[in-house]
């Protein structure tokens, strides 16, 4: 199924209050971009409507703008990691990210001890959903990929992600390796997650040139 990419598709959950553009984790600063998908992770808060992270609702009534979501940033300076992350897949906002990130590195460019560096987490398929390769268009805007591998094969990977495009779990891993050749890439799989055979998921990140993380089911965000 084809999703419409450049269509600002929002929650369609009404929410009250002011919407959360970006939130704090620690010394991280995480940019809730979009609330769309290409995945119904089943494990997903998001997937049951219960859009609350820690103390944050990330339920977005409409898609932010670019100036809105730099306007909540304000000094980048203050954050070790700015990371485009939230309850959606941030590469189905290309444009906006990549005018995000360039706006966030123009404003430390003369800054000696350089810019916070950048993170996308990410589902791995926006080489399938743009029909093209991305990453060039990313290169010395965004620092690493954090990349949901989520799974050791494509059973168990449609079983828990229920990807609404043909052939995700090969393109995912085709991701992965094409990113790791100019990105630090880590890879993730959740502990816990029925079927998930965490040591092979490491073995087919490490075989495609990334690092591997295991999350638990208890402790996501
Ligand atoms: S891709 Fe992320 S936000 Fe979307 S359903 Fe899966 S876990 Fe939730």
């Amino acid at each position: 199924m084809n999703i419409p990419v450049n269509q600002d598709i929002d929650n369609p959950s009404e929410k009250e209050n002011k919407p959360t553009l970006t939130y704090i984790i620690d010394d991280r600063l995480y940019i809730n971009l979009c609330n769309r998908c290409t995945l119904v992770c089943q494990f997903c808060p998001k997937t049951h409507d219960d859009w609350q992270l820690h103390e944050y609702n990330l339920a977005l009534p409409k898609s932010p703008s670019v100036d809105s979501i730099l306007d909540s940033i304000g000094d980048p300076k203050q954050y070790s990691e700015i990371i485009f992350c939230g309850y959606g897949e941030p590469t189905l906002r290309l444009k906006a990210l990549i005018q995000i990130a360039k706006a966030l590195k123009e404003m430390q460019v003369s800054d000696s001890s350089g810019p916070t560096p950048l993170r996308i987490n990410s589902d791995g398929l926006a080489n399938l959903v743009y029909k093209r390769n991305v990453l060039p268009e990313l290169a010395g805007l965004i620092d690493s990929w954090s990349i949901s591998l989520s799974a050791h094969n494509e059973e168990v990977y449609i079983k828990h992600c229920q990807p609404t495009l043909n052939d995700a779990y090969s393109h995912v891993k085709q991701f992965i390796q094409l990113a790791s050749k100019n990105f630090k890439v880590t890879a993730t799989a959740i502990n816990g997650l029925e079927g998930v055979d965490i040591e092979s998921c490491k073995t087919i990140t490490e075989s495609l040139g990334a690092e591997f993380r295991e999350r638990f089911i208890d402790k996501l965000g």
